[in-house]
């Protein structure tokens, strides 16, 4: 399949500054071709799509989530986090099987696509429906089973991980990749955390992990093992592998000179850490040291939707704030986080950038909306003003998922009359 987009605007990431106008983007199968000037093509393309007065850039890359617990959206809001896990949901996860994974995720997937969002790395269990709902949607995908290191679950959870990474790596025509998911310092124990590596060394694929998301968490370890959460996962040997760490919130100048010394990535969930009140992570100092720092939504039930334009508006917004300075975290520094440097915290060289050679994971804005005008600047207007229904077009992989808002792989009422149904027999 061959697609031409015809005279559009690009922002191609490649820099932070380039836009090129009336620009020609052609995609080959799963692969962008050709971006630059308009040209007089002599070769056929089975489809062209008109670009004028739209701007075209790369999908959004959600770095950090659990796509399931859209199944909890608005169940349990305005709790302190442990009450928020413990009273509500852990009970009603409990009771979550495999078809409710499967919708559930479904339910995100939609949203998502919507949204803007061309890949989602996602942390969960029932993999096997996650992994089956992102085949079939389309989507690409970074999964990871989560680990729970305590209790009987701890050896069945390596046991499925090592299954689901064999089964899952690269299905999907390339689209799905897998880590291994050690939940957090304080569910997974060193004994556990080394039986990760050693499963880590035969299958050679990324960690994920959660990592200094709350104050609670710092003071527990500090407790436990007399270090900080950073500090502990160094000295067993986990930062030595290739690992995504998310939250990141609280950190002290030691544990970010170490985090970039290992080269850990981070996934910020700056909408998530505000309303689980976990604070606010210091990015404008992970970013001055070099770390790669991509942008998630985390689950649907702390958040409350799955929106990367919102992350993306908050990582640019709450910074500044926190730091008194509006210069820091520019729009620009914003959209590479939700694109080019998510692309790269989750692992994928070929995507995040508008470029020959990379995948055609791309999606176009109508600017020709009331308050996207005037047009001074493009980028500004992405992080700042424009919204998810501006999106006209989504394509993942060389393949149209969403055009003038429509799905063209997924049946939008069927996914949300199963969810709400199932939604609604987890918390009875
Ligand atoms: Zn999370």
């Amino acid at each position: 399949m061959k697609t031409l987009i015809r005279e559009a605007t690009v922002v191609t990431l490649q820099d932070n500054h380039e836009i090129i106008r009336d620009a020609d983007v052609a995609v080959d199968g799963q692969t962008i071709s050709y971006v630059g000037p308009q040209k007089l093509w002599e070769e056929n393309f089975d489809r062209v799509i008109n670009g004028q007065g739209k701007l075209l850039l790369p999908g959004f890359v959600n770095a950090h989530g659990h796509a399931a617990m859209t199944l909890f959206r608005s169940y349990a809001d305005d709790l302190p986090l442990m009450d928020w896990l413990e009273k509500r949901i852990w009970p009603a996860e409990g009771k979550l099987k495999r078809e409710d994974v499967y919708w559930g995720t479904m339910l995100a997937i939609l949203e998502m696509i919507k949204c803007g969002t061309t890949t989602f790395s996602d942390m969960y269990f029932f993999m096997d429906q996650v992994a089956e709902a992102a085949e079939e949607a389309g989507i690409r995908a970074v999964l990871t089973r989560g680990l729970i290191g305590i209790g009987e679950m701890a050896e069945k959870g390596l046991e499925e991980s090592e299954q689901f990474v064999k089964t899952w790596q690269g299905r999907g025509n390339g689209r799905i990749t897998t880590m291994l998911g050690p939940h957090a310092p304080y569910t997974c124990p060193p004994e556990f955390l080394r039986r990760v590596m050693l499963l880590q060394e035969s299958l050679a694929v990324p960690i994920h992990i959660h990592l200094a998301e709350t104050k609670d968490e710092v003071e527990r370890i500090t407790k436990e093992y007399g270090v900080s959460p950073t500090v502990f996962l160094k000295n067993i040997g986990l930062l030595e592998r290739t690992v995504l760490a998310a939250h990141c919130v609280h950190l002290s100048e030691e544990d970010m000179d170490i985090l970039k010394e290992y080269n850990v990535s981070v996934a910020h969930n700056p909408g998530s850490n505000l309303k689980l009140g976990s604070g606010i992570a210091p990015v404008p100092d992970l970013l001055s040291r070099g770390i790669t720092v991509g942008l998630g939504t985390d689950g649907a039930a702390s958040n409350n939707n799955l929106d990367m334009m919102e992350e993306m508006r908050l990582t640019a917004l709450i910074h500044k704030g926190n730091r008194m300075d509006p210069t820091v975290i520019s729009a620009r520094e914003a959209l590479a986080m939700a694109t080019r440097e998510s692309a790269k915290a989750v692992f994928l060289e070929k995507v995040g950038i508008v470029a020959p050679k990379m995948k055609a994971d791309i999606i176009m804005v109508d600017l020709q909306r009331p308050h996207l005008t005037p047009q001074h600047d493009l980028v500004a207007h992405l992080v700042y003003a424009a919204q998810p229904s501006d999106i006209t077009m989504v394509m993942i992989n060389g393949q149209i998922i969403l055009e003038n808002g429509q799905l063209t792989t997924l049946d939008e009422e069927k996914i949300i009359f199963q969810a709400q149904q199932r939604a609604l027999h987890l918390v009875q």
